[in-house]
């Protein structure tokens, strides 16, 4: 694979988007350093993967597996660096994803859980997992109905080389706050509902460039951010 420049570099991006993160805290009643930022690096160049890098940047989400394998073999000699699997799986992908990855936020069957623990080598620590979850109901959209995840979270525990550390969603475009807030609700109170009943789980993965604000008041742990640190993407 060829890395071009892309010409577009993220200097400071990273630091600017923790700042808002760090203000959206406060301003929801958050702790302060309660929300962890992903960088969404799907389409991006490994230059401006690097300059993030140097902003203290170390965890990276990549949605495409025949991407994502060079740029994380790029960086490999970088041991610090953590890269999240958030785009679709199919089947014949996990082996790579579970050799690769430190995390996969988006499982949802059990099916996919079972080969990711399987396929995790040995040598590794067990592979951190969200299960993702639809909580808007569109067919486009990937992820598990919510009053399916009790039965898949607790299928997965019972897995012990993939470690089940939240849930994950990727809800419908809306442009409204407080909409934003209201198809996200449901989802906090599931994350708190398993951890009542014994689950323990750190990871409310929730918020990406346009309802990040929204996500972090409603609780999330970690936002998934591409757009606003590294502008538009090529597509
Ligand atoms: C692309 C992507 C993001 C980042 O979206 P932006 O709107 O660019 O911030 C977050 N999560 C997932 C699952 C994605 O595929």
């Amino acid at each position: 694979m060829q890395f071009e420049m892309q010409g577009r570099m993220a200097k400071k991006k990273c630091s600017a988007i923790m700042n808002l993160i760090h203000e959206f805290e406060k301003r929801h009643g958050k702790i302060r350093g309660s929300v962890k930022l992903l960088a969404v690096t799907k389409n991006q160049s490994v230059e401006n993967i690097q300059t993030a890098i140097d902003e203290g940047q170390f965890s990276f989400g990549e949605s495409y597996l025949q991407e994502a394998l060079p740029k994380i073999e790029f960086f490999s000699s970088q041991k610090n660096l953590e890269w999240h699997f958030i785009g679709s799986i199919q089947a014949n992908k996990t082996k790579k994803i579970a050799e690769n990855f430190s995390w996969v936020q988006s499982v949802n069957s059990i099916q996919i859980a079972k080969r990711l623990h399987e396929q995790r080598p040995d040598f590794l620590p067990p592979l951190n997992i969200c299960l993702q979850v639809n909580v808007s109901g569109e067919k486009t959209k990937s992820g598990i109905p919510l009053n399916e995840v009790v039965t898949l979270a607790t299928e997965c525990s019972s897995l012990s080389r993939i470690k089940l550390r939240g849930l994950m969603t990727v809800p419908a475009a809306k442009n409204n706050f407080d909409e934003q807030r209201t198809q996200l609700h449901p989802l906090k109170l599931m994350f708190d509902e398993l951890n009542a009943a014994g689950f323990e789980l750190d990871t409310l993965s929730m918020g990406m460039s346009d309802d990040m604000e929204a996500a972090i008041a409603e609780g999330a742990t970690m936002v998934r951010i591409g757009t606003a640190i590294f502008g538009t993407r090529k597509k």
